[in-house]
């Protein structure tokens, strides 16, 4: 039978795709909320805490819907690594920024018109090149989504004005796409914001919760000094575990990264006094565990999508309740249990009420216009002291910040430092001599030559050499360690990060299944067809081995 009509995919197509490529059985409610919207054509605004999986929302659509789904990010950096992690899992990626040589660029779109991609990310500089204006032209676009959306509004933090073209450049194209626009910044400013200057028409909302059940919250009054040696003591009885350490200043950075050093961690830092070369080796060494903590100031984490990080320490007051939850946020992304410790101190809200008086203005801003901006910023300070200081429930508080309502049960939340009546005693009294580094059972002391933010090659770094006696008195967690060994490698000699390979969330998972079979294997949530077949023996053999 003959018919004109274009068939589009649905959302069963999708979930085949997501089965196949991704290994997950199932999309979160969220994300079916708006690929289902993108399937069928409509403007989509997605407010979705990090973590929630925002990128799933429009990498499937790119995948079943045909033609080149756009992408645009301000995250350039991490462009190459995005194309990386969608060729593992067996999707056809791209992308066009300025740190492509400019003898390559017109080779990309000429692949991209011949259809060798499904979706290409592009720095929003870019949309307004003529070459990028004349090759949309005669592409097929079928979705152009918007990543990180709030950065087209001077009300959030990360304001990029190459953003206020993008309206223009959908305006531009023959025939237009849909619109998808997705953040995890909350504020209605914001939101409006993002609606009338990307011109989204008729936008299907999503505003996924806030809540992230398998974030442990906890907040102490510290001073400096002792926060320090929670902080080493807390490294130092999780060696296997990833964590950010954030600080407020470059130089407690340092020291604290040189702190953390002395009692033998593998540390890296990160702050925007360090050189671009640095940052992105620091970077680096952290995306693909060859070291144990990043100590970085708040120039750290965006777009970072590393799914493994347990912890999340903060020696120091962010701004705003809502820059800490996004930097608390970045822990437990594969939804594994994960802790989030606020440590403050009284000196630090003085820090912070200097800062608001000596905020920078521009020439020409009216006395009164000064007064609001302080006033404002004042009052969202007021909002994270608040957090701080709470003899509530945490969750609750933080949840209530961001227009949610939470019914804290009978006995507590069970996950915040203020329900289960914790305090910031725990980590302070732990005696020196285990804050040791242990290289396997035969331990032997080193002293700490590198210096910390020029992180050491990889191969002198092995994941296993830090071992607890502790953890391996279970042969779980002695599989979970062998399993992350075997990424490592695989990881190394495909040069992608380890969890582009396989979450830990996965590793453990197979651990508990035990899987006899690669298709017991395929079974397990996060190993898809593609992965199978790559990796699928080499997993499978360990586990047996
Ligand atoms: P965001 O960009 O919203 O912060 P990501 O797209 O990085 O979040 O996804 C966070 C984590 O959740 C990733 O490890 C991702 O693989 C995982 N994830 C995404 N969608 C699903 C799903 N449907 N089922 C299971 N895990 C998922
Ligand atoms: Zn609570």
């Amino acid at each position: 039978m003959q018919h004109d009509l274009i068939t589009r995919p649905t959302i069963d197509d999708a979930l085949k795709t997501l089965k196949t490529h991704y290994g997950y059985p199932s999309f979160r409610p969220g994300q079916e909320h708006v690929i289902q919207a993108i399937l069928a054509g409509q403007d989509v605004m997605a407010v979705m805490p990090t973590g929630a999986g925002k990128s799933v929302c429009y990498q499937i659509p790119a995948a079943v819907l045909g033609g080149l789904t756009l992408v645009v990010s301000p995250l350039i950096s991490l462009m190459a690594d995005q194309v990386r992690a969608l060729k593992e899992a067996g999707i056809r990626g791209s992308y066009y920024n300025s740190t492509l040589k400019p003898r390559v660029r017109p080779e990309v779109l000429r692949r991209a018109l011949a259809g060798w991609y499904d979706l290409m990310y592009v720095a929003p500089e870019r949309l307004g090149d003529p070459e990028f204006r004349a090759f949309a032209a005669q592409a097929h676009v079928p979705l152009v989504a918007v990543d990180e959306a709030h950065c087209v509004s001077q009300w959030g933090n990360d304001f990029r004005p190459a953003y206020r073209e993008i309206a223009s450049f959908v305006d531009s194209l023959p025939q237009r796409p849909c619109v998808a626009a997705l953040t995890a910044t909350a504020t209605s400013r914001v939101q409006t914001d993002v609606r009338n200057l990307l011109g989204l028409r008729n936008p299907v909302v999503e505003v996924s919760g806030f809540d992230r059940p398998n974030l442990k919250l906890a907040a102490f009054e510290l001073t400096p000094k002792k926060r320090e040696a929670w902080t080493c003591n807390y490294v130092m009885q999780h060696p296997h575990d990833t964590g950010i350490v954030y600080a407020t200043t470059r130089k407690k950075v340092d020291q604290i990264a040189d702190e953390l050093q002395q009692c033998g961690a593998r540390v890296a830092a990160y702050h925007a006094g360090m050189s671009d070369a640095e940052r992105t080796s620091a970077q680096n060494a952290f995306v693909n565990d060859d070291v144990q903590v990043m100590v970085a100031t708040n120039a750290f984490g965006m777009g970072i999508d590393k799914s493994n990080v347990r912890y999340v320490i903060n020696c120091g007051l962010p701004q705003t309740l809502e820059e800490y939850y996004q930097e608390a946020g970045r822990a437990g992304r594969d939804g594994d249990p994960a802790e989030c410790y606020l440590l403050w101190s009284r000196g630090d809200i003085r820090t912070c009420h200097f800062f608001i008086d000596n905020t920078e203005f521009a020439e020409g801003v009216s006395e009164r216009e000064r007064q609001i901006v302080r006033n404002n910023r004042e009052h969202l300070l007021g909002e994270m002291i608040g957090y701080a200081m709470s003899s509530s429930c945490l969750r609750a508080r933080v949840l209530r910040y961001f227009g949610q309502r939470m019914v804290v049960p009978e006995g507590g939340c069970g996950g915040c430092s203020v329900c289960t009546g914790e305090t910031g005693e725990r980590y302070l009294h732990v005696e020196r001599s285990s804050r040791t580094r242990v290289d396997t059972p035969s331990a032997k002391r080193e002293p700490v030559k590198h210096r910390l933010s020029l992180v050491k090659d990889a191969d002198t770094i092995d994941t296993v050499s830090l071992v607890s006696k502790t953890s391996y008195e279970s042969s779980d967690e002695e599989m979970f360690q062998r399993l992350r060994a075997l990424r490592k490698s695989i990881a190394d000699d495909a040069s992608v990060p380890p969890y582009v390979v396989f979450a830990d969330k996965t590793l453990r998972a197979m651990v508990r299944r035990r899987p006899q079979s690669l298709e017991e294997l395929l079974e397990v949530p996060g190993v898809g067809e593609v992965k199978l077949q790559r990796y699928g023996q080499a997993f499978l053999d360990e586990l047996q081995g």
